[in-house]
């Protein structure tokens, strides 16, 4: 299993106690990273960590070490065992439980903050078995609400989380106020959720604030905070300024505008500043990002405070403001004209040691602070099952999931609560592709769906074609192509073995590719005795191609060539109808319909299929 999928889960370990449990979980600790810890008598099993002290004395020496510990054992024994381990809710481990053959995964602690739900969504998808969530959040299709603003890297701020979850829980009205940060969560909630996004509603028992403030409120009502970040503090100081007096300039700003500081983005400076030790060293113990502009480009930025003092020793009016301004601006997603808010206009500290300026911007679009990922999915031809285990985790795991409507609606049950699902029409190509680079390049997690392989007619050639546009670097953002069953291969595998010999894939599609290559492309395949997959065979504007595709078999093969044609394969209104090279126009063929020629070799018998590879002798 792919390492991007479970990595925000890592490390992970797995206790199993017996045979069959080892032999359950070894390939999936295997594949993915996870220890496998099994007791010492095992130890001669592949891939394992054996241990020798009583499994209490065990768990106690693991337990920080871990973020997710995955048991196999009776849920009772789990308990007894975790009971005196438990400490904070935030800083446990998640715990799973799951039975020796894999089927039911239970998420018995660390639901929601430490993830264990979604880690059981995922192990249950790759060992095919069930993940058992009881928490309240799952069962009313809605991500928890102290998880909700991870993808987009909010930061929990103070509030009462375990009252509010319980209002969510209870479905009473719990009203939101969303004061910064993308909006997006909010598009794809259940219909009877209990949020109310109006001031006016009235009868809110809880608030949910989504803000750059730091609220403090003192009347009843349970309250949250999240802070998306947003926030690029701008910063100018004398050389030598140590970090103590521009940590405490920060402060007070942040003081004095009840910003909070969970919700700064980062800092952002002068090129000349690029080596100030103070900066550097806040930058880095904060983790916040450093953004470094050049003189010249922070002069072309307006701002309310210029200084012509500063702009004759500098080269530019403003460090603090433009910078942060800058910074600001340089954050937005869609590379559209976002203008960004000066909330703090230049603040002057001076000090025995230094002095430093600051200035305050916020950001349309939050900064993630992550590296996003590329899912290229091919989902197969129709029926879930048919989706690889990695597939379905990639679908599940993605923080948004883009396909084109119909294959959206395939794997709706691959969904989770909390995902930002984006359809689009069969003609958008193109925007899906952009739309996902997009997202992925701000941070998130982006699976596209295609039907059947990605790769194969789908969507995966697109988005590389265009991240390389972009200039990618290969690597920011991670792609990572799952393939799928492609439409060939499954309507080959209804009819028998016909694909058992050389075979081509030709689309008749002459949208993106002139027609006389198609024609040659026919020619070739026929000539060259091929096995010949035709997809997009006949579209109401192409009603000719699969005529003129035929004539050119029939002018190389014989007329009594098999042919398969298979529409809607896996699906509910699959058909299949078996016929021959001078028939095949006879029937129905349409743009669900893929089109299988056998070679001189292929026969069919007794309503299969089949192409001799040649073990039983040529038969020609
Ligand atoms: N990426 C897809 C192909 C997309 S092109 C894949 O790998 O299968 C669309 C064409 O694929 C259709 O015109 C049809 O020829 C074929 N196709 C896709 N799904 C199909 C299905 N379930 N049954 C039969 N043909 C299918």
């Amino acid at each position: 299993m792919s390492q991007s999928l479970l990595e925000q889960f890592f490390p992970i370990c797995a206790i199993a106690p017996t045979p069959k449990a080892i032999r359950t979980l070894q390939p999936l600790c295997e594949t993915s990273g996870i220890t496998l810890f099994v007791p010492s008598e095992f130890q001669t099993y592949r891939g394992v960590v054996p241990y020798t002290e009583k499994l209490s004395t065990h768990l106690n020496h693991i337990w920080s070490d871990y973020q997710a510990i995955l048991f196999v054992f009776a849920t009772g024994a789990v308990v007894r065992l975790i009971a005196p381990l438990l400490n904070d809710k935030c800083r446990d481990p998640a715990i799973l439980v799951m039975d020796d053959a894999g089927e039911n995964i239970i998420s018995l602690c660390g639901g929601h903050q430490g993830g264990g739900e979604q880690l059981s969504r995922l192990l249950a998808q790759q060992l095919g078995g069930e993940a058992i969530l009881t928490g309240a959040s799952a069962s009313l299709q809605l991500p928890g609400i102290d998880v909700m603003g991870k993808p987009f890297g909010w930061r929990q701020g103070r509030g009462d989380w375990t009252e509010v979850s319980r209002a969510i829980a209870h479905q009473t009205p719990v009203r939101v106020i969303q004061e910064v940060g993308s909006t997006l969560w909010q598009q794809h909630l259940p219909q009877d959720y209990c949020f109310q996004f109006h001031p006016r509603d009235t009868q809110a028992q809880a608030e949910v604030w989504i803000t750059a403030s730091e609220h403090h409120w003192d009347d009843k009502i349970a309250r949250v905070q999240w802070h998306p970040r947003v926030l690029w503090v701008g910063v100018g100081c004398e050389r030598g300024t140590p970090k103590t007096v521009i940590e405490q300039a920060l402060q007070t700003t942040l003081q004095q505008y009840q910003l909070a500081e969970s919700a700064i983005a980062g800092i952002a400076t002068i090129e000349l500043k690029a080596d100030e030790a103070g900066i550097l060293e806040l930058a880095q113990n904060r983790n916040f990002p450093l953004k470094i502009y050049s003189a010249e480009e922070l002069n072309q930025v307006t701002v309310p405070n210029p200084s012509t003092v500063v702009a004759q020793e500098v080269g530019t009016g403003s460090v603090a403001e433009a910078a942060a301004l800058k910074a600001a601006q340089a954050s937005s997603i869609e590379r559209k004209q976002e203008i960004p808010q000066l909330l703090v206009s230049k603040q002057v500290f001076k000090a025995d040691s230094g002095a430093v300026t600051l200035a305050v911007a916020r950001s349309e679009t939050e900064y993630i602070g992550r590296t996003g990922q590329l899912y290229l999915v091919g989902t197969g031809p129709g029926q879930v099952n048919q989706i690889t285990p990695i597939a379905r985790t990639a679908i599940n795991q993605a923080d948004a999931v883009i396909g084109y409507s119909l294959y959206l609606d395939l794997i709706q049950s691959l969904q989770r609560p909390g995902q930002i699902i984006e359809s689009y029409a069969i003609t958008q190509e193109k925007e899906r592709a952009e739309r996902a680079i997009a997202l992925a390049n701000w941070g998130l997690k982006v699976a596209v769906v295609s039907s059947g392989d990605a790769g194969i007619y789908g969507m995966a050639g697109l988005v590389f074609e265009q991240l390389a546009r972009q200039h990618w670097d290969g690597k920011t953002p991670g792609v990572e192509v799952l393939p799928g069953i492609t439409a060939m291969q499954a309507a080959a595998a209804k009819v028998g073995a016909p694909l058992m010999h050389d075979f081509c894939a030709i689309s008749l599609s002459d949208l993106l590719t002139p027609w006389e290559i198609i024609e040659k492309r026919l020619t070739a395949a026929a000539q060259g005795d091929f096995i010949t997959a035709l997809y997009n065979p006949r579209s109401r504007s192409r009603m000719e191609h699969i005529k003129v595709a035929q004539t050119i078999f029939c002018r190389y093969q014989s007329p009594d060539t098999p042919v398969a044609l298979v529409r809607s394969v896996s699906r509910e209104d699959e058909t299949i109808i078996l016929t021959s090279l001078q028939e095949m126009l006879q029937h129905p063929i349409d743009m669900l319909t893929v089109v299988i020629i056998g070679n001189s070799s292929t026969r069919e018998h007794q309503g299969w299929l089949i192409t001799p590879r040649g073990y039983l002798g040529f038969n020609r």
